[in-house]
């Protein structure tokens, strides 16, 4: 608090506790007769005690409302300042209203209070007259009410973030809000992504395109939650990366998200079913059931006859319809999938892509699929252009 509000504040206190103690004095006098020797002051005589008295309190109302002022910053003042002078007339009109009925209701037993009665309209009776006086008393208590700050309000439910929730039914799976990534190595800066925002709708399949180095594979693993975003933010499912713990995260990875990389990353010394089925053992799931599970997905990308043999022995095409059936294993909400005819030719590329497709019509399964490839872009439901780190411009597999 300045010392300009506490000075204020100071004189605020003087002259109303000076006006109080004037009107007291007054109100004992006028009303019972009762006079305290020494502690009235004769200036001047001519104008009536009550009239004084009343214009001490002018000073001292102006006085408390500068301190009040002076205490709130300029954003408060104007959020409020309406508010409070409803609020004061609202009390000064209640306040007279309840005198005038308690003066009327004294006069009805017989009591009267010399000098406290003011004769407008004569012609209309005081009951008619007090009770009209409510009227604005409660209008003016109404919309003070109504203006209550929002803030204040109990009842008002908290406003969900997104609505409704990434991931639940109908809303989209993934959101991206104003993303930055800057990449800082030593003097080097590098701004990889400058401000992306996109959505992944449930069960979609999502190209995003772009030249090389315009930040395809930082923004997979920004949604992905293997790199961490510079600013902004990515909602998987409903749930805000930046909350989940570094220990969490591998966690949520294994259990909502699917990898199928360029250069398939398959483990040579494991067969293609353990391969596989590794994500649900490192998930802690029953060894049987894995591997019912892991079989269930080489079916579903037409490898059943090669469960029992190793990566190396299979043809590109094949491993890498092996780590499709692994990214799949575990039912992820969405699979990330970075380039992953990268290492194909055409042909095998044809039938990944049409693989791919076959999946997501049937399994309903989301797919976030970068490539530089326009014939495997087109197989998308939308197609994102990237270049220089920002969305360049969003397609359908028509206009592409
Ligand atoms: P794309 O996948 O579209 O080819 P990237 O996302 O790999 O592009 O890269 C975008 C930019 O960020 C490039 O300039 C690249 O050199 C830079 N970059 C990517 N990863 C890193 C990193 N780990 N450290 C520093 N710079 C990086
Ligand atoms: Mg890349």
């Amino acid at each position: 608090m300045s010392s300009w509000t506490r000075a204020i504040g100071a004189l605020a206190v003087l002259d109303t506790v000076l006006a109080a103690a004037a009107s007291g004095l007054f109100l004992l006098k006028a009303a019972a007769g009762v006079t305290i020797p020494g502690l009235y002051l004769p200036v001047l005589p001519e104008i009536p005690d009550g009239v004084k008295v009343g214009l001490l309190w002018i000073p001292a109302g102006i006085l408390v409302s500068a301190w009040r002022r002076s205490r709130r910053t300029a954003q408060e003042r104007s959020a409020t300042g309406r508010r409070d002078r409803i609020g004061v007339a609202a009390l000064l009109v209640t306040a007279l209203a309840g005198v005038a009925t308690v003066l009327l209701l004294a006069g009805f037993a017989g009591i009267t209070i010399p000098g406290a009665y003011v004769s407008v309209l004569p012609e209309v009776p005081d009951s008619v007259k007090v009770g009209l006086l409510w009227i604005p008393a409660l209008v003016l208590f109404a919309v003070w009410k109504r203006s209550r700050p929002a803030a204040a309000r109990p009842a008002d439910p908290p406003v969900p973030e997104i609505d409704p929730p990434a991931g639940e039914d109908g809303g989209p799976i993934a959101v991206v809000r104003n993303v930055v990534k800057v990449y800082e190595t030593g003097p080097v800066r590098v701004d990889a992504l400058r401000g992306i925002d996109m959505e992944v709708r449930r069960g979609e399949m999502l190209a995003i395109v772009g030249p090389s180095g315009c930040g395809k594979t930082t923004l997979l693993n920004c949604l992905s939650s293997i790199d961490e975003v510079t600013e902004g933010e990515v909602i998987i499912a409903g749930r805000r990366l930046s909350d989940i713990s570094d220990s969490e995260k591998s966690d949520f990875r294994a259990e909502r998200i699917g990898f199928v990389f360029q250069a398939y990353n398959l483990i040579p010394v494991l067969r293609v079913v353990e391969n596989v089925e590794l994500p649900l053992l490192i998930l802690g799931e029953d060894p049987k059931a894995a591997r019912a599970k892991a079989l269930g997905a080489l079916r579903s990308v037409g490898l059943t006859g090669e469960a029992n043999r190793r990566p190396s022995e299979l043809s590109g095409g094949q491993q890498q319809r092996v780590a499709i059936a692994r990214a799949l294993v575990n039912r992820p909400t969405i699979v990330f999938a970075d380039e992953p005819t990268g290492n194909l030719d055409s042909e095998t590329t044809q039938e990944v892509v049409a693989l791919l497709k076959q999946l997501n019509k049937e399994s309903g399964q989301t797919f976030v699929l970068v490539t530089h490839d326009p014939n495997v872009a087109r197989i998308a439901d939308r197609i994102i252009a990237m270049r220089s780190g920002r969305i360049e411009k969003v397609y359908r597999p028509t206009e592409f």
